[in-house]
């Protein structure tokens, strides 16, 4: 703290506007209560009291208007495709989404064979994160969730442009 050091009282921080607003938004990421196939079990296990996600910040939410993250859980089906996109659509932004699961990655073990699976939710809505595994394990959507507060905390919000 240098020439600042012993003349200020305690508990007061410096920081830059930038740094604050996004450990904000890391530390208070509310995610869609929203799975569509087996991966929801895992995310649902995730949320519950051995791996206690709130410590995080991250509560789920029933409506996507108080969502900022969306985790998709399970397979999507291209009839379920524009419910995906108007619910990623409803949420205020700024707004994430974490791809849980080779079936939200990729189309995983239907890629192949059926005409009816998205192959990939990034197809319809951006992809911030892509959690591996079939199903990926609770400590997998943990990794990916802190990737995710990684790199909200390198955004620039302050800027011109
Ligand atoms: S990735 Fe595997 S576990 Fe997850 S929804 Fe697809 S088939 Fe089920």
């Amino acid at each position: 703290m240098g020439v600042l050091e012993d003349r200020l009282p305690e508990n007061i921080l410096f920081t830059t506007v930038d740094k604050f607003l996004n450990w904000s938004k890391k530390s208070s990421l509310w995610y869609m209560l929203f799975a569509t196939a087996c991966c929801g079990i895992e995310l649902m296990q995730t949320g519950a009291s051995r791996y206690d996600l709130d410590r995080f910040g991250a509560v789920f939410r029933a409506t996507p208007r108080q969502s900022d993250l969306m985790i998709v859980a399970g397979t999507i089906t291209h009839k379920m495709a524009d419910r995906v996109k108007k619910l990623y659509a409803q949420m205020p932004s700024p707004k994430y989404v974490i791809a849980m699961g080779s079936c939200a990655n990729t189309g995983g073990p239907f890629y192949k064979d059926s005409y009816a699976v998205l192959k990939g939710v990034d197809r319809i809505i951006p992809v911030d994160v892509y959690v591996p595994g079939c199903p990926p394990k609770p400590e997998a959507l943990i990794e990916g969730i802190m990737k995710l507060q990684e790199r909200i905390m390198e955004k620039k919000t302050l800027v011109k442009k």
